[in-house]
C-alpha cells in the first residue's frame, strides 16, 4: 500500500519510489493517472487497474498474482490508498489467505490539512465524505458533533456551500478550517466561524480546488437552543450584567458580540 503524492511531486517518498520500481506489477485506480506518476519518476513498471467498481473481482486477483510470486504494490490517484479511496478488500483478501501486506506511509490530505489547521490535534476524527444528501448529511454532522475531538471531512468544491450551510444549522456557528489545494500553488487556509468562511467563499465566482474541512471541537450549540435573544433575557433575568450577558450568550454560541447586539434590536 503505497502513498503517492496530493499534490506536489516532491512529496513521493524515496521508499515508494524504490518500491514501485521493484515491484512485477502496480494496481492502480486510474492507469493513466498513475501512469503520467511513473512517467515523472522514469518508473517502467506495468500498471493494472483496480478501483472501485471492479475492486471486489480485483482483489481476488490480486491475491492470486501474489500466491504465484509476484508483488503487487496498490496505489490511488492521490494520497494514501484505503483512506476515502479504493485497497481496502485487497488488504483483507491479502490478509485471510496470510499475506504480508506493507503499509509505505507518506501524503494523505487528512494529516496535511490537520497539520496546518491550527485546530487542536490530541484526537481527531476522520469521517471521509460526508453523504451527498442533505438530510443525510445533516443526521451525519448530529452524530459527528457529538464527538469530543477535532473532525475532518473530504468534501467536493460543488458541495461545499450546501455542506457549510448544513455545519451552522447543526453544529452552530463553529470554528472550521478549509484546507484547499494542498501542497499545491494555491495552497490556501480559511479560518474562521462558519459563516466567516462562507462569506469569504461567498465572494468567489465559482468554488474550486481540492478541499478538506475541519470542524473544531465544541459544545453542539444550535439545534437545541434558545433563540440569541432570547438566551440574554434569561441571564439578565437570572440577576446578571446585561453586558456579562451577551459576553457570555456570544462566547457560547461562537458569535462576535456585534451579532447578539443585532438579535437583541430585532
Ligand atoms: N487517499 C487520499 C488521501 O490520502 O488524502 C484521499 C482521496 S479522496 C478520493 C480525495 C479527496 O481528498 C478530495 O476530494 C479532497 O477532499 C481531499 N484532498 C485530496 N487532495 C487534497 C489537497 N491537495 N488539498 C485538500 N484536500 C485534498
Amino acid at each position: 500500500m503505497i502513498a503517492t503524492p496530493i499534490g506536489n511531486l516532491e512529496d513521493m517518498t524515496l521508499r515508494g519510489l524504490r518500491l514501485l520500481r521493484e515491484v512485477d506489477v502496480i494496481a492502480c485506480e486510474d492507469t493513466r493517472h498513475t501512469q503520467r506518476l511513473l512517467d515523472h519518476f522514469a518508473i517502467a513498471t506495468p500498471c493494472l487497474s483496480y478501483h472501485e467498481h471492479n475492486e471486489a473481482a480485483r482483489a481476488g486477483q490480486l491475491v492470486e498474482r501474489i500466491e504465484s510470486g509476484q508483488s503487487v504494490a496498490v496505489v490511488s490517484d492521490a494520497g494514501t490508498p484505503l483512506i476515502s479511496d479504493p485497497g481496502y478488500r485487497v488488504v483483507q483478501a491479502a490478509l485471510e489467505r496470510g499475506i504480508t501486506v506493507i503499509p509505505v506511509p507518506g501524503a494523505s490530505a487528512v494529516l496535511a490539512a490537520l497539520a496546518g489547521s491550527g485546530l487542536p490535534t490530541d484526537a481527531f476524527c476522520f469521517g471521509g465524505f460526508l453523504p451527498p444528501k442533505q438530510g443525510q448529511r445533516r443526521k451525519a454532522l448530529a452524530a459527528w458533533g457529538e464527538v469530543e475531538a477535532t473532525l475532518i471531512f473530504y468534501e467536493a468544491p460543488h458541495r461545499i456551500l450546501e455542506t457549510l450551510a448544513d455545519v451552522a444549522a447543526v453544529l452552530g456557528e463553529r470554528r472550521i478550517v478549509l484546507a484547499r489545494e494542498l501542497t499545491k500553488l494555491h495552497e490556501e487556509f480559511l479560518r474562521g466561524r462558519v459563516s466567516e468562511v462562507v462569506t469569504a467563499l461567498s465572494q468567489r465566482a465559482t468554488q474550486k480546488g481540492e478541499m478538506t474541512l475541519l470542524i473544531s471541537r465544541e459544545k453542539a450549540v444550535a439545534v437545541v437552543q434558545a433563540p440569541v435573544a432570547e438566551a440574554v433575557r434569561e441571564l439578565v433575568a437570572g440577576g446578571m450584567e446585561r453586558m456579562e450577558a451577551i459576553k457570555k450568550v456570544a462566547r457560547d454560541r461562537g458569535l462576535a458580540k456585534r451579532e447578539v447586539y443585532a438579535a437583541l434590536e430585532r
